[in-house]
Order: structure tokens, then C-alpha cells, then sequence
């Protein structure tokens, strides 16, 4: 990855994490879950407003590092006006690039290709999946805590 990358991808995340999008509950809110992450204290409730086809809204609240924030605020910013399906496609695409399972494909990620280089930093990836996880959780109409570990 070249320097000018970095950077572009370094300023996704400065900026996700010091103005989080979404931050607040959504007043439709219909599905919830929790994200905690003991390793680094990331601990997040998010909301969706499903209509049965469509992510009509996503909310987040909590407390954690930059990653974790930025990843939750990104998320939201591209679930909206997804399916379901298409959510939990991005889901499992995400997880795969940030555990390096997968060679990312930058241009197809669009702003996801900003997480990336966590793959190199083991003890990150937990905090860039947590939102995803609970995501995930939230729209199989599970409302339990979910926990990295
Ligand atoms: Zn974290």
C-alpha cells in the first residue's frame, strides 16, 4: 500500500471517530444489540430500523477506541438502505478482510478498505468487527449481549 493510501485510509478513521455518524438511537429503532470487547473496553449498543426489506436506520452509542468507533460509524453509513442480505454480505466480506483471510480488493471496499491494514495488528481486529458482530446479531432479531470473546 502506498503512503498517499495510508494516509487517505488513516483520515477515514480520524474523521469516523471524532464526528461518528449516527450517533444517537434512531426513533424507529426495532432491533438491538450490544458489542463489548474486553481486550481493549469497546462496549457499544447499536439499533436498526428493519421494515422487513430494508435497514431503514442505524444508530450507535458507547465508548471505545478510535477502530471501534470509526468501524461502527462507517457501517452505518453504508447498511443504510441495504437488505438485510446485503448486509450481512458486507458482514462477512469485512470480517474476512480484517482477518486477512482475503486479499482486499481497495476499489470494490470503498471506504471498508480503510480497515484493511488492521489485518496487520492482531489485537485491532477484534475492535474493527465488534460493531459488524453486533450488527449481525441485531438482524438475526437476537437482543443478547455479544461478546468478542
Ligand atoms: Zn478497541
Amino acid at each position: 500500500m502506498n503512503g498517499d493510501l495510508r494516509d487517505l485510509y488513516q483520515e477515514i478513521i480520524l474523521d469516523h471517530n471524532r464526528k461518528p455518524r449516527n450517533f444517537e438511537k434512531p426513533a424507529g429503532a426495532n432491533r438491538e444489540a450490544e458489542g463489548y470487547n474486553p481486550l481493549c473496553g469497546d462496549h457499544y449498543t447499536i439499533w436498526l430500523e428493519l421494515d422487513g426489506e430494508t435497514v431503514r436506520a442505524f444508530g450507535f452509542e458507547g465508548s471505545g477506541c478510535a477502530i471501534s468507533k470509526a468501524s461502527a460509524s462507517v457501517m452505518g453509513t453504508l447498511i443504510k438502505g441495504k437488505t438485510p442480505a446485503e448486509a450481512q454480505q458486507m458482514y462477512e466480506t469485512f470480517r474476512d478482510v480484517v482477518m486477512g483471510k482475503v486479499k482486499p480488493d481497495l476499489e470494490a471496499l470503498g471506504k471498508l478498505a480503510a480497515f484493511a491494514g488492521v489485518s496487520e495488528f492482531p489485537a485491532r481486529v477484534k475492535c474493527a468487527i465488534l460493531p459488524w458482530h453486533a450488527m449481525h446479531t441485531a438482524l438475526e432479531g437476537k437482543e443478547t449481549a455479544v461478546s468478542t470473546e
